[in-house]
């Protein structure tokens, strides 16, 4: 795929493949380090190991304060007229829990069945550090970039990067680059490799309701007092119907469809439906009926009830009627929806229908969505090709959540997403662990990317560049 015309990479590689067991003792030096942005454990520490990685890789590294986890930059210029490469990646992790489930401690990196074991191995250090490893390749092969490259190394990403946004409008400049590249996450669940294009937002929130001062006998109370869990049932029911439309007043003015490069590409994605159903246990996916696999994690928003809470849930019987009960709730937010404006069509929504009932925001993040069409595209998929024998799937918009508007909103740049984990990799979970294969193939696969990207012929604009889609 990187054909003639593609940059020579079997320097490289060579390079890549000599120092294999080198750099998986680097990716376990580096899990060995906790990093829970949660708890704190082992944070300052982590903040200065992830300093000296980007300072090894060849890069001007610095730690960069804010309100909350320090962030760590790094920066190395290219060839003049090369484009601006920014590569994001986070250095906290989830907490380990619970211990007891793990194999091997979660901070004392164990490699078994071709497999590093260890929290962090996979979401994110295998993967951001799989990029520096593949600047220092470059460097040791080339003694320079073939672009300039930028990183940005978040603490704050597992606790929804509460300071990033703010950090990227204070310090555009120093941001300032032609493209974003981000690796997180796995790659297909068939296990091909793709290239992620986007991602949908959310918006958590709380409905709360409350009826007399106490709980009462619901022999002696019921049909006198209100009973807030029917408030919520009847306010809910008026949220979704039975057909999957989400009926909230002006709910869906902002979705826009795919366009046909997008659908196209949903429709190469492999999915083999009645397998997931078999493993999920399902007859029927939810409602709509319809609805492609692919499209209804990429295209469409959700209403999702996460729980519903009040009363009594114990053994046998409490003849209670409660007196509050809560709803917490999640939407999924699509391109052009934004999380302000939803949760004020949720409140109008819930002021009509259930007047006393309190609607409380929590987290919420951007949708992000970069066209398909973007000219880095080519390069950045040939530069996949000439590291991992063939063409990745494209992947429009994933169903999860990642702080990317960032960067397609605040700082107006093109975002790609290269995932780098097995599909396997129980992050989040115990036993999280990174297939070594992918790990390496990953580092060559960073190394061709840059490579492709400084060789194609762009008209970048430069670090002002506009980007594609603000706001
Ligand atoms: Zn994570």
């Amino acid at each position: 795929m990187s054909g003639p015309a593609g940059p020579r990479l079997d320097d490289v590689f060579a390079h890549v493949d000599a120092n294999r067991a080198s750099f998986v003792e680097r990716l376990a030096g580096w899990v060995r380090v906790p990093s829970v942005s949660a708890t704190g454990q082992g944070m300052p520490e982590a903040a200065g190991h992830a300093r000296d990685l980007v300072a090894a890789a060849g890069l001007e590294a610095t730690v960069a304060e804010t309100a909350g986890w320090p962030l760590v930059l790094g920066h190395r210029p290219g060839p003049p007229g090369s484009p601006t490469v920014l590569i994001y990646g986070h250095y906290d992790v989830q907490p380990p829990d619970p211990l007891d489930a793990w194999t091997s401690p979660p901070f004392e990196p164990e490699v078994r069945d071709g497999r590093l074991y260890g929290r962090g191995g996979a979401d994110n250090k295998g993967q951001h550090l799989a990029q520096l490893l593949a600047i220092e390749s470059l460097l040791a092969t080339r003694g320079e970039l073939p672009c300039t490259v930028k990183v940005l190394l978040d603490g704050e990403e597992e606790i929804g990067s509460p300071h990033l946004a703010g950090f990227a409008r204070r310090e555009r400049e120093r941001l300032a680059a032609d493209l974003v590249v981000w690796s997180d996450g796995p790659v297909d669940p068939a296990g091909g490799w793709r290239l992620v294009f986007g991602v949908r937002g959310i918006a958590s929130f709380e409905l709360r309701a409350r009826g007399a001062n106490r709980s009462l006998h619901s022999g002696n109370w019921g049909g006198v007092v209100p009973n807030p869990l029917w408030t919520l049932v009847h306010l809910l029911a008026t949220m979704r119907d039975r057909d999957g439309r989400i009926t909230v007043e002006g709910f869906g003015d902002e979705v826009e469809p795919l366009g046909a490069a997008e659908r196209a590409a949903l429709e190469l994605l492999p999915v083999d439906l009645e397998a997931v159903k078999a493993d999920l246990g399902l007859e029927e996916l939810d409602a709509p009926a319809g609805r492609g696999f692919a499209e209804r994690l990429a295209a469409w928003p959700t209403l999702t009830i996460n729980g519903l809470h009040g009363g009594y849930g114990g053994q046998g019987t409490q003849t209670v009627l409660p007196s509050e009960a809560v709803a917490k709730c999640d939407v999924r937010l699509v391109h052009a929806q934004r999380a302000a404006d939803v949760y004020d069509k949720l409140e109008a929504h819930v002021r009509r229908h259930a007047p006393g009932v309190e609607l409380v925001r929590q987290g919420s993040m951007e949708p992000s969505r970069t066209p398909m069409g973007s000219a880095f595209t080519a390069p950045i998929r040939a530069g996949m090709a000439a590291a991992q024998g063939a063409d990745p799937l494209l992947v429009p918009v994933l169903g999860g959540s990642l702080p990317l508007h960032v960067f397609t909103g605040v700082l107006g740049l093109p975002t790609f997403g290269i995932p780098l984990g097995n599909p396997d990799q129980a992050n989040h979970a115990p036993n999280e662990n990174l297939d070594l294969e992918r790990f390496h193939t990953g580092i060559r696969t960073a190394a061709a990317v840059l490579a492709h990207l400084g060789a194609s012929k762009l008209p970048f604009m430069g670090p002002a560049s506009s980007g594609t889609m603000a706001g």
